[in-house]
């Protein structure tokens, strides 16, 4: 694929900001978008990096009333030696289009997705933080955006991704947070959405976590639709428990989201000598396993924090207190797999994608 350039005099680039530590999460964008059309009987046309800036959408465009919209969430990293890495992007490319299908889009071919992401960030190589723990947040997505108000798929869509420059997920340490588990709302049923990223399933959960913002938890506990007894996920994020010295995860069901650090940390769980478990899991053996100590650990693991470990637990107007520090696994994951991401530890899976 030819990917046109249009590009900004250098008088016109933004200033980079002074220092990449303090940056917000998601909040600065870089100089350049990627975007491409997609057409029925055309198919996608016209990539093209172009200067970042709004989209003109005709009010009636498909996503702005039915939202046929998907996105994916990723990073790419400077080492100490300037190297731009990204972490397993094709496992991306992949999800993106897992997510498509699901929303009844076209998909865009692993290559063309992995090239548009690799000519945009050589281009803002100069965005991408070097400083520890920072990095150029990247944010895929695609949107439809047929002009008609009858439900049924699009016959055109917008695929674009735009960077952001972001300071360390734990500015203020690496400090375990509180979750309340919702026993009324859920994220995601089986058959519905919970497997695809599509905004509506953020969309639909801001109301929980406002009500468990209020009570004082950072998070929500995400409970199975169906009987409200199994764990899911936490937040955005995918969970894991350290049970009697295991790491015990959700299995998929369908309904939870298939994230790619849930997946790293179960294929290195074994080099590290921790056994690993993807099994159901309900709020009752976390909340008896936390009284007994057999519970030790919980922690999220995602994109963004990497793995952010749980402090306590809210369930049904009792808090059940894991521990006030990180525990051992979550730190010893944590560090791992961002020394991978980093360029600071043996890739040893083939992990790391060199982009500059
Ligand atoms: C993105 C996401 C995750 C984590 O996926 P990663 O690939 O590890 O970033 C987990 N759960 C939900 C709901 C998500 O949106």
């Amino acid at each position: 694929m030819h990917i046109k350039k249009t590009l900004l005099p250098p008088d016109n680039l933004k200033p980079l900001y002074a220092d990449a530590l303090k940056l917000p999460f998601g909040r600065t964008f870089t100089d350049y978008m990627f975007t491409m059309e997609h057409h029925r009987g055309r198919g996608w046309h016209d990539p093209e990096i172009r200067p970042y800036g709004p989209i003109p959408f005709d009010p009636a465009a498909n996503v702005l009333h039915y939202g046929q919209e998907v996105f994916e969430g990723m990073k790419s990293y400077k080492t100490d030696t300037g190297v731009v890495l990204m972490f397993r992007p094709r496992e991306n490319a992949k999800r993106f289009n897992l997510s498509l299908r699901r929303l009844s889009m076209p998909e865009v071919p692993e290559e063309h997705f992995l090239q548009a992401l690799c000519e945009l960030i050589r281009l803002e190589e100069r965005w991408v933080p070097q400083a520890v723990g920072s990095s150029l947040y990247i944010r895929p997505a695609a949107v439809s955006t047929e002009a008609a108000l009858g439900v049924k798929p699009a016959e055109s869509y917008l695929f674009f991704i735009i960077l952001s420059p972001s300071g360390p997920y734990f500015a203020e340490g690496f400090n375990p947070v509180g979750l309340w588990v919702s026993d009324s709302y859920t994220r995601a049923a089986v058959g519905g959405t919970g497997e695809a990223k599509t905004g509506g399933n953020y969309a639909g959960t801001l109301l929980a976590s406002k009500i468990a913002k209020d009570r004082g938890f950072s998070q929500v506990l995400w409970l199975d639709a169906l009987e409200h007894r199994y764990v899911e996920e936490v937040g955005a994020m995918n969970i894991f428990f350290v049970v009697d010295g295991k790491l015990v995860t959700p299995k998929l069901t369908g309904s939870i989201l298939q994230g790619i650090t849930r997946k790293s940390i179960l294929q290195i769980s074994s080099d590290l000598g921790i056994a690993a478990e993807e099994r159901s899991i309900t709020i009752d053996e976390v909340v008896e396993g936390i009284r007994s100590g057999k519970v030790t650990e919980a922690f999220g693991a995602g994109t963004a924090a990497v793995v952010s470990p749980v402090g306590k637990i809210g369930y049904r107007d009792e808090v059940h207190v894991i521990s006030e520090k990180a525990g051992p696994w979550s730190r010893k994951l944590f560090d791992t797999l961002t020394g991978i991401q980093y360029g600071k530890l043996p890739d040893k899976y083939g992990w790391v994608y060199r982009v500059v």
